[in-house]
């Protein structure tokens, strides 16, 4: 399988590692849409949000709580957007379930 953020996980790919666990990897997003802009992902393959299950959402919510530390360590004080695109019609364009943390100063409240 050929999966970009598997390689990153595995370290075959650089990236910019923020954070790191048993579980998760965060890395800076190399476009950055915002003054803070990072992913976090699942080390396991997941492919998108709408393959997530009973079975293996529980790394969801861990990423949840490392998302909310990052935040707080990152200084995203006053907030942050966490978006998570979908699919095709969403946007997604890499197949492997990913949480973007964007922040650093107001952000346009476009949703669609
Ligand atoms: P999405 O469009 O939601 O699938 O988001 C994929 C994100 O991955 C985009 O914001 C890209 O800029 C980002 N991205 C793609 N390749 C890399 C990479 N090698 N390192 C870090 N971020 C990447
Ligand atoms: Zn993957």
């Amino acid at each position: 399988m050929d999966c970009l953020f598997c390689e990153i996980v595995k370290g075959n790919i650089p990236s910019k590692k923020l954070y790191e666990d048993e579980q998760c990897v965060a890395f800076y997003d190399i476009n950055p849409m915002a003054p803070v802009h990072f992913l976090v992902v699942p080390k396991a393959h997941i492919a998108c949000a709408d393959e997530i299950t009973q079975e293996n959402s529980p790394v969801v919510a861990h990423i949840f709580c490392v998302i909310a530390k990052l935040a707080k360590e990152q200084g995203l004080c006053d907030g942050y957007r966490i978006v998570n695109n979908c699919k095709e019609n969403a946007g997604q364009t890499v197949r492997h379930l990913h949480f973007h943390v964007l922040g650093g100063g107001p952000l346009s409240l476009q949703m669609a």
